[in-house]
């Protein structure tokens, strides 16, 4: 980690099957001091996925005593299953100087900009309507419902592209990670970041 920086709070969203989970696992790989956060989700897990690294998987009656507890940053309840942001690590990571990520969705998204004004946020974007659809049919895990289901949420949350502060196209995975670091390495040259260092020279 740099010393010269702090750390940065980044919410990335996307629709369903434009590759943010992808992109956030290549992004870890890069030199870009980058800490996912990991959120707990009652939806069922999949295949590939293991709990504790792609979500902490738990069930509706402990996801709604932990919001009784105030241990959430934001939740949303999006289609059937809840998913929510654990507060306490966040805060945490970005006072060790982390890039912290939360991989939200848009209401989440707009939630932690109220908390966080100086968070930044991305949006990652298909480079069309119809590979979207194709990614969500070729991950081969949505019923005709669900999959119906997220292409209508896919529309609406598009719609929102204008509330972030980056927009980001993954039609080649390479140069959507490229992008995704030049905006991290672009944030902490600015002024408000550098500061602190300017001010000691
Ligand atoms: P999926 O079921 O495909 O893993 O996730 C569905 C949506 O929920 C995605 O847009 C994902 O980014 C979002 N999501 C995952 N965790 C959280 C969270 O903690 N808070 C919010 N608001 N959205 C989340």
């Amino acid at each position: 980690m740099d010393s010269v920086n702090k750390g940065a709070l980044f919410v990335l969203s996307a629709p369903s099957g434009c590759g943010k989970d992808t992109v956030l696992s290549f992004l870890k790989e890069r030199d870009c001091n980058v800490k996912q956060s990991i959120s707990v989700t009652t939806r069922k897990i999949r295949e590939e996925e293991t709990d504790g690294v792609d979500y902490y998987f738990t069930d509706v009656a402990d996801f709604e005593q932990k919001i009784q507890d105030g241990y959430f940053l934001e939740y949303v309840k999006y289609g059937e299953n809840y998913y929510g942001t654990p507060k306490k690590k966040i805060e945490e990571l970005v006072e060790s100087g982390y890039n912290v990520f939360l991989k939200i969705e848009v209401e989440g998204a707009g939630n932690v900009r109220k908390i966080f004004p100086d968070c930044i946020s991305i949006f990652i974007v298909p480079p069309s309507f119809c590979a979207l659809e194709e990614r969500l049919k070729g991950r081969g895990t949505e019923t005709e419902e669900s999959l119906d289901r997220r292409l209508k949420i896919a529309r609406e949350e598009l719609s929102r592209a204008k509330e972030y502060d980056y927009i980001v196209v993954n039609d080649k995975l390479d140069d959507c990670v490229d992008d995704v670091c030049a905006i991290i390495k672009a944030e902490h040259s600015k002024y408000s970041q550098m500061k602190d260092f300017v001010d000691n020279l």
